[in-house]
């Protein structure tokens, strides 16, 4: 069956002064689906979802060529169109990183932070959706009578949830998470599996994993980077 696509990369290069890392990669990236991208420590695995985010343009020295398009609404947008807002990019194309990074704050205000930055966190239906958040992530339950305990209270693999509920908040149209699962356990873990292939259903995921195992199990597409570039595996 021929997917439809959510994401162009068309010639994409990434250098880090005058290191090339990534090389001249061109794919795409079907909507509603998990890719998974593997491969040994320092390959780029990282340096490739920035790219998807501009996350790399405060980085000194760093620079990409190349062409990135994203499927929003009815037409692919360039995302380093000049006139296209990076703010609105990164709402559409959440980041979840590798180590748990709750904010100082409470389980409740935690997931509403997005929704203070752009200026939408007064509107009635607010609980509604930090409710939703949570339950997509199965959170809630473990968290309903305590949202307003302080989130590093909770353990790593909750904070994981938590973190993930904090990027779907905003109803993003990628999910993009960086070795998600590598500082949890084996229970925590296959949680986390479960829910990335419910939120599939709503949303384009690409997931650096580390673990060939995870991958098998739940991503669509495999990809490995070597030596900056990319090899499909299956
Ligand atoms: P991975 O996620 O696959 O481990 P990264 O994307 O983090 O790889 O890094 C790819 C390459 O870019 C590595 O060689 C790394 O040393 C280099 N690199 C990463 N970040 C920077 C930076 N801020 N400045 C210079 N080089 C960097
Ligand atoms: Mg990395």
């Amino acid at each position: 069956m021929k997917m439809k696509p959510k994401i162009k990369i068309k010639n994409l290069g990434f250098y880090y002064n005058a290191h090339p890392v990534l090389k001249n990669i061109s794919m795409e990236i079907a909507k509603n689906t998990i890719t998974a991208v593997t491969g040994p420590s320092g390959q780029g695995k990282s340096t490739l979802l920035f790219t998807l985010n501009r996350l790399w343009e405060t980085m000194e020295g760093a620079r990409v060529t190349g062409q990135i398009e994203i499927l929003f609404g009815e037409k692919f947008q360039n995302i380093y169109d000049p006139g296209f807002s990076v703010s609105t990019l990164r709402r559409r194309v959440g980041m979840v990183f590798q180590m748990p990074n709750p904010l100082p704050m409470s389980i409740y205000k935690n997931v509403v932070f997005p929704l203070k930055l752009k200026g939408a966190a007064k509107q009635a239906d607010t609980p509604f959706r930090v409710e939703t958040a949570l339950k997509r992530c199965f959170l809630w339950e473990e968290v309903k009578d305590r949202l307003n305990e302080d989130a590093r209270a909770l353990s790593g693999g909750q904070q994981q949830r938590l973190c993930i509920a904090r990027a779907l908040i905003l109803k993003p149209q990628v999910l993009m998470l960086d070795e998600p699962t590598s500082s949890l356990d084996d229970t925590a873990c296959k949680m986390i599996e479960e829910l990335l292939v419910e939120v599939k259903k709503e949303c384009t995921i690409l997931l650096v994993s580390h673990y060939l195992d995870q991958v098998k199990r739940i991503a669509d597409t495999g990809l490995r980077l070597s030596r900056g570039q990319i090899i499909q595996e299956w």
